[in-house]
């Protein structure tokens, strides 16, 4: 599981910005879907070639008037307790606030490993104005400048020092896939009350589904492994899940660090939406993490059993409105309650799996990419032509189509989107996000 870092503060201390600039890498994978970016509370940083979640629960409060500690909704405090370590941010120029002293108190209480960084501080690494700030009892005080990003990464590098020693690098975790490994690990991602635990429950009651005893609860986070015919699963909980007989209970209510968790250590996300209440802000909000991880996804819509014709068809229209960057997921309508349409959601998830790792030979791969430049060749640039002229897999799941040529620094988004889809017929992708990378030689 990816630690997770929270991002907390009083309003207009540089929490957005500073979440901007570490998240930043992955930003370009999806700038393109407008509406995406903006509003975002959660996204990866990279350190060393190591993920950590990061949270802006800035994002994650209420906007009406009171005092701060009041101010910041339940969800926040969730996931500050949840968190593995916080970054507690103040403005180092405006200096310590009483808000900042009524946070502090709380941090203090949930005793947490905790890097106190003063931001704005560009140009005042020893001043005497960060001192104040030693009265939060938090420890040192770390100067940064996230607009400027003067001190960002070596923070990084502390409050990634601070985290307890079941994060330290393993030498080769990330490599030991074992090829032979086929189980489907699947994370059941949605809004509370979408009905994912409905859903579990009556997956781990289907008749044909084998779920073995369940192993020891690792720092929270469970893991059902389960059998369906020939194929193996795993079920990557996001709710606190406690066998109650035969059936599993959700033991807790929705969870943002849960979610995000599940979602990164999955293969496949099931996206559960609750089709009564249509295409919400926080479903567009998971769906891009789930973009941004590079997950493989299948929707389902969920208590489609309590919809008339009319409000089927306006929710099409919602799902095809806001979800419209996730055209390449299968979309499943079911009653996780009545148990239907279950069988169709097996097969999206087996098959959008099988995407996500498909192999992609070099030959195959350069040969449909001629094949698509002599249909429609990409455009001049001002003096440029770029000139695409072989392609290599750079990896699975995601999968990962690495384009070489000429000049493609200078190929227009459009071509690239003719190109994805074009690969996509090709191999059938369907379920799996794609990533084209180019790498030009002049
Ligand atoms: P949030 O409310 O905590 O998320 O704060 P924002 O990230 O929205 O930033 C609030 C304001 O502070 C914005 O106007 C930013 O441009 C500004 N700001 C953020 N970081 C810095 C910094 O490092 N130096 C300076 N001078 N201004 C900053
Ligand atoms: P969770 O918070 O996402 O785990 O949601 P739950 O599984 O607890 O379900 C929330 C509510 O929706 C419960 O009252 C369920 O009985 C109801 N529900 C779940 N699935 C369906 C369905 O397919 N149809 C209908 N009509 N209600 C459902």
């Amino acid at each position: 599981m990816l630690p997770v870092i929270a991002l907390v503060g009083r309003p207009n201390v540089g929490k957005s910005t500073l979440f901007n600039r570490l998240t930043r890498t992955r930003d370009a994978i999806v700038a393109d879907f407008a509406g995406l970016t903006r509003d975002r509370h959660y996204g990866t940083a990279l350190l060393d070639k190591r993920q950590y979640i990061v949270i802006d629960t800035g994002g994650l409060e209420d906007s009406s008037e009171g005092p701060i500690f009041e101010k910041m909704a339940s969800q926040t405090w969730q996931a500050i307790a949840e968190a593995d370590l916080v970054i507690f941010l103040v403005d180092g120029r405006a200096g310590l606030t009483g808000q900042d002293q009524e946070i502090g108190r709380e941090l203090r209480k949930i005793n947490k490993p905790t890097l106190l960084v003063a931001n704005k501080a560009e140009g005042m690494k020893d001043s005497a104005q960060l001192a104040e700030f030693y009265e939060l009892g938090l420890g040192d005080v770390y100067a940064v400048s996230a607009a400027h990003g003067q001190g960002v990464r070596d923070m990084l590098q502390m409050a990634v020092d601070k985290l307890p020693p079941e994060f330290d690098p393993v030498d080769g975790d990330e490599a030991e896939v074992d090829p032979e490994d086929t189980t489907i690990r699947i994370a059941v991602a949605g809004r509370p009350n979408a009905g994912k635990s409905t859903l579990i429950n009556a997956w781990l009651g289907e008749e044909r589904l084998v779920a073995f005893d369940m192993p020891g609860t690792t720092r929270d986070a469970i893991r059902v492994p389960f059998q369906r015919g020939e194929q193996r699963y795993e079920l990557i909980d996001t709710a606190g899940l406690r066998r109650k007989g035969q059936v599993f209970e959700a033991i807790e209510k929705f969870s943002v660090v849960k979610t995000l968790q599940a979602i990164e250590g999955a293969q496949v996300v099931v996206l559960v939406i609750d089709a009564t209440q249509g295409v919400t802000d926080q479903d567009a909000h998971i769906a891009g993490f789930i973009l941004e991880a590079g997950r493989a996804v299948v929707i389902a819509v969920n208590k489609w059993d309590s919809l008339d014709r009319y409000q089927r068809e306006q929710l099409e229209r919602s799902i095809e409105l806001r979800l419209s960057f996730m055209k390449f997921a299968a979309l499943k309508h079911i009653s996780a309650l009545k148990r239907q349409g279950l069988g169709p959601l097996w097969t999206a998830i087996d098959a959008a799996y099988a995407a996500a790792t498909r192999k992609m030979p070099t030959a195959k791969l350069t040969r449909l990419l001629q094949e698509a430049v002599q249909y429609q060749a990409p455009r001049k640039a001002g003096m440029y032509r770029p000139k695409p002229r072989y392609a290599h897999q750079g990896g699975m799941n995601p999968p990962i189509i690495v384009i070489h040529g000429n000049s493609l620094d200078h190929l227009s988004q459009s071509y690239q989107r003719f190109l994805e889809t074009w690969f996509r017929k090709a191999f059938k992708l369907e379920g799996t996000p794609l990533r084209i990378e180019l790498r030009t030689s002049d």
